[in-house]
């Protein structure tokens, strides 16, 4: 990067997508059943008006239906664009410039950029074979901030609530817990943010609900930090629009929500068992996608490219677990979508003669 860049950046680089074009997109977890048509006719709906205005601070609607959602008072609603926005704020709210962020590997790429452009040090700490976090090595680095992933990308993997709660209890400072695949499982971060003042609990509507093109996040948390946070994020990061989608799926569109997570937790078991029985190893998901460490990843996800089919290929994954180990650290992580589309990619898989030892 130029020299006229600042320092701490020169090593990074823009966030690069999987191009699907025209394959069926398996590659980054969002939603192949789309959004609740409740949420699309409310977009239909934004008028001229909505569009010339800047939105609503805070939006109203938007953050009574948020609040509802997660059981607390709407002072602890923080809304961003995308729950990356929040993420990254966060860590310039609750750190400063060479305090440390503790975090489980392997876990969320973006969590390593966000900390670099804040000025953090990354202190990294592989997850134990169990997927469970090593509390106390991640705590010996005396953190100001502590991220955890559960469900975790892009392992899958949900935390005990024992461990989130053990890390509650002992972290020096703040707790973020990302939660944007809670919808898929059993996701405590509401309970606790009504009842811990130090954690941060971030959502997304990118994923169980199926917005992931109008950027909507949000973050539960203590007032007092709400408003900290609020201050650093800035006003009018969600726009009108996404707002008024946002605020239908969580009310007129919550139970096609909620219906559609269902069925998706249900193809994720569905297609962990016919993986497993194809002699492949997915690692246990409580997400809506599966991870399989594969020693030919890069050579298996393109040959599902030419057949139509993304996923994402992973190289380089800490060897944590036995299979990853076995891997190399490569692996594929395929997520979960009509159970049309997983027969899609297991005959693919099939005729590809898929073996990862
Ligand atoms: C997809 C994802 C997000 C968020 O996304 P936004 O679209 O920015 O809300 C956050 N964390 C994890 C772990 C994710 O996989």
């Amino acid at each position: 990067m130029s020299e006229l860049v600042r320092d701490l950046l020169r090593d990074l680089s823009p966030y690069t997508a999987v191009e699907a074009g025209e394959a069926v997109d398996l590659s980054d977890n969002t939603s192949l059943w789309g959004p609740p048509p409740q949420a699309v006719d409310a977009l239909r709906g934004v008028n001229s008006a909505v569009l010339a205005r800047y939105p609503a601070i805070p939006p109203a609607a938007l953050n009574r239906a948020l609040a509802a959602y997660a059981g607390v008072r709407e002072d602890m609603i923080v809304v961003g664009c995308g729950s990356d926005d929040l993420i990254d704020c966060a860590m310039r709210t609750f750190a400063q410039p060479g305090d440390t962020i503790a975090f489980a590997v392997p876990t969320f790429s973006m969590v390593p950029t966000f900390a670099a452009i804040n000025g953090l040090r990354a202190y990294a700490v592989p997850f134990t074979p169990a997927l469970d976090l090593d509390v106390d090595a991640l705590l010996a680095s005396n953190p100001r901030l502590v991220y955890l992933c559960s469900p975790n990308n892009p392992t899958g993997t949900a935390l005990p609530r024992s461990t989130i709660e053990r890390v509650l209890r002992e972290a020096p400072g703040t707790v973020l817990l990302d939660e944007a695949y809670g919808e898929f499982s059993d996701a405590p971060g509401f309970s606790l943010a009504r009842s811990t003042e130090r954690l941060i609990v971030t959502r997304t509507l990118s994923k169980a609900f199926g917005l992931a093109g109008l950027r909507i996040g949000y973050a539960v948390l203590a007032p007092a930090l709400a408003r900290a946070l609020e201050t650093v994020r800035g006003p009018y990061k969600l726009n009108a629009a996404a707002a008024a989608a946002a605020a239908a799926a969580l009310t007129d569109g919550l139970s096609w929500v909620q219906e559609h997570a269902t069925e998706a937790v249900a193809v994720r078991r569905r297609l962990a068992a016919e993986l497993t029985e194809a002699g492949l190893a997915p690692l246990p998901s409580d997400a809506n996608f599966v991870c399989v460490p594969c020693r030919q990843a890069e050579r298996l996800g393109e040959r599902l490219l030419a057949r139509g089919i993304a996923v994402r290929v992973l190289r380089g994954l800490p060897p944590v677990t036995a299979a990853l180990a076995a891997s190399n650290g490569a692996a594929l992580r395929i997520g979960v979508g009509p159970w049309s589309v997983m027969e899609r990619l297991l005959s693919a898989l099939r005729e590809e003669g898929a073996a990862c030892a």
